[in-house]
Order: structure tokens, then sequence, then C-alpha cells
């Protein structure tokens, strides 16, 4: 995941970038709120929120989890099941449209972010109601996080971005946003925007960590390193919106100690939630043809499932766990077959855990 943006990024790469300079000051884009039209939205209460997230923080271990999911989260702060709703925006990557670098991340199918994806899709609207319509299908569920999920979800012109986020949050059935991104992605007006849509809903905002290893980042062409992160977290900190942080693990530049660094990590910059999950590999990416002639050893089963259940030990009790394994659409999967099933992946997480009687941030700090 990453974005689009007159880029700000970290100084080490910022040259790279001077087409990408916005032309919007800070005080221009303050005159451009989000305009939702005749839709009217209750501004969303931070504070209110933030007290709730507290309490429920609290709650889970007593409630028998042994680590504080998203899915429990979301049915204690709306009282019902919430779904995410993918939404496919129409960016690329600077990561892909050789602004940072061409080729993008050696795991990403990204054929489908051609540099001409400049301009964002003018159906967010109706992908919201057609994949509600879907989502019903299969559950009882009347609220939704509008995800913006595919390439880099604010690596776009401001009021490009304004207007993309303005179609989510118009939608009555939206009672969140999700914005996936890249953490040398959000420059100061893209933060701007961002705390604007906190305004009207809970925000949720992404950053693709993988790993704190700057060795790795390079390994996997991510096009930033580890300080882009830190810059980004340290500048959302004030902000109202939650902070997610993607990680990878199983990377064969990295031993499980080097993934727990990781951990520690995640956990010292105190952000809200994280997505983990394993290294896999998808058809017709630079990863593919490594695994193909066997550069590339993949965790097993169980190792993925140890290594996993260290990493949350020790986290923070109140970090929310958003994902703890990965997959992909099996037309589009190679390897490992374990990976795609994920019932399974998720009962012998929890089997591991009763086994060691263990919890998420048993060992944090430690
Ligand atoms: S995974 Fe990498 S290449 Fe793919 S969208 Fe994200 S940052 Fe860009």
């Amino acid at each position: 995941m990453g974005g689009q943006c007159q880029l700000f990024v970290s100084p080490k790469i910022a040259w790279k970038l001077p087409e990408m300079t916005t032309t919007n000051s800070p005080e221009e884009v303050d005159r451009q709120p989000i305009d939702l039209g005749d839709f009217v939205r209750e501004p969303w209460d931070w504070a209110a929120y933030r007290r709730r997230r507290s309490e429920i923080a609290g709650t889970w271990r007593a409630d028998g989890l042994r680590y504080f999911s998203l899915g429990y989260f979301l049915k204690n702060l709306y009282g019902q099941r919430v779904q995410k709703v993918s939404i496919d925006a129409g960016l690329t990557c600077p990561n892909v449209d050789g602004t940072v670098a061409y080729g993008g991340c050696n795991f990403c199918d990204n054929r489908s972010f051609s540099p001409s994806r400049r301009m964002p899709r003018r159906d967010i609207f109706q992908q919201i109601e057609a994949g509600i319509r879907l989502l019903k299908l299969r559950y009882r569920v009347d609220k939704f996080i509008a995800y913006f999920q595919p390439a880099t979800n604010t690596y776009a012109e401001i009021e490009d971005l304004q207007w993309m986020y303005a179609q989510a949050l118009r939608h009555p059935q939206v009672c969140g946003m999700a914005i996936g991104t890249r953490p040398d992605c959000v420059p100061p007006e893209v933060m701007q925007v961002l705390e604007q849509v906190s305004k009207q809903v809970m925000l949720s905002v992404e950053y693709g960590m993988q790993t704190m290893h700057d060795r790795s980042l390079a390994w996997m062409n991510r096009g930033h390193d580890h300080a882009a992160t830190v810059d980004a977290v340290q500048r959302s900190r004030d902000l109202s919106f939650e902070v997610c942080l993607h990680i990878m693990l199983s990377l064969p530049t990295e031993t499980r100690a080097d993934m727990l660094e990781t951990a520690r990590e995640v956990a010292r910059l105190g952000v809200d939630a994280v997505k983990i999950h394993n290294l896999y590999i998808v058809k017709k990416t630079p990863l593919a043809m490594m695994w193909e002639q066997g550069d590339v050893r993949l965790m097993e089963r169980d190792e993925y499932v140890e290594t996993v259940v260290d990493f949350i030990e020790r986290l923070p009790p109140e970090m929310i766990v958003e994902r703890i394994s990965g997959d992909a659409p099996s037309d589009y999967f190679l390897a490992p077959t374990w990976s795609l099933d994920k019932p399974g992946i998720l009962l012998a997480i929890e089997q591991e855990f009763a086994r060691r009687d263990s919890w998420q941030g048993k060992f944090f700090g430690k």
C-alpha cells in the first residue's frame, strides 16, 4: 500500500520529488473543508470515542480473549457487527510510477496501478453501494467502514483527496473510514485533510511499516526507510485519528529475534492498532520469480504461529490487533498454501496462546 501526493517524504528522498510540490499552502487547504453536499453528518466526538475505546480495551481479557481483536472492539463500540467495504479509489503509488521508484515492492501485484491512474475514480459512492449489497448477502450487518485499500490512498491532489473521502462520508451506512497509505506520503497538507475527515467519522490511517529493519525494506524495494514511519507516526500523534501499522513477518532477511525487535518498536511507537501478516507469494511479482528460483524460503505454518504469538505478547494490551494472517485471492496466490486456510491459522494461534497460557501484552516492555 502506498500513496500518491505532493510528497513531503523523509528528507532523504524529498530531493527526488520536486515536481510533486503542493500548490496549496496550509492556509488555502484550511479554506477548503470537505464538502458533503446536502448530506448532514453529526460531528465525530473524538474525546468521547477515546474514553469508550479505553473502556473496551480494559474488558477483552475478562471476556476470554487472548488478544484485543478488531471484531471485538467494533462490536462493543457499535453494539453490532461492522464490516469493512473495500474501495479502489483509482490511485497509483509513488513506488510504481517512478516518483520514488519503478516496479513497486517486490511482493506487490501492482500491474493495475498504472501511472495513468492519477485521477480518482468517479464511482466511489457506487462502489460502496455495491460492496454493501454483497456483504449483506453474507452477513447481517448495517454499519460499514469505508476502506480505501489498494495503492496509496493519500497520493493525489488535495482537492481530489477531499472529493474522494467526501464520497465515502456521504454514505449514510458508513460509520468509519480506513485509509491505507505509505508513511512517506502524508505531507502536512494531507495530514490536514485527514484531520478534516476525522472531524466527521472514526478514521484509521494505516501506514505500511512492514519492519523496522532498513535492510529488509531495501530488500523488498519499499522505497522508504524506517525513519519515514517514525516521522509519520510522530506527526500523527496529536491528530484525532487512529494510527495502524502494517507489519510483515517471515521476511527472508530476518531472524525471529529481528521480528521481535520490530514488535518492541511497534510497542514503543505507541500506535493504536496493528495488522500482521506473513510474507506470501502472489503470481507475476518479482518475489514470485525469486521464490520459483529457490531464492526465498517461506515460514512453515507452525513457525509462523509461534512467531505471531511471540509478537503479540510484546504489544501493549490496548493496541487493537486488526489482522494476524495474510492471504490473497486463490487465482493470484502461489505460496505458502497453508496461508489460504485462514480459520485454521486463527485456531492454531488461539491454541498456541492457550498452550502457553499467554495473552497480548504478557511480555510488553520486556
Ligand atoms: S505495496 Fe508497495 S508498491 Fe504496492 S501499493 Fe503499497 S507501497 Fe506501492
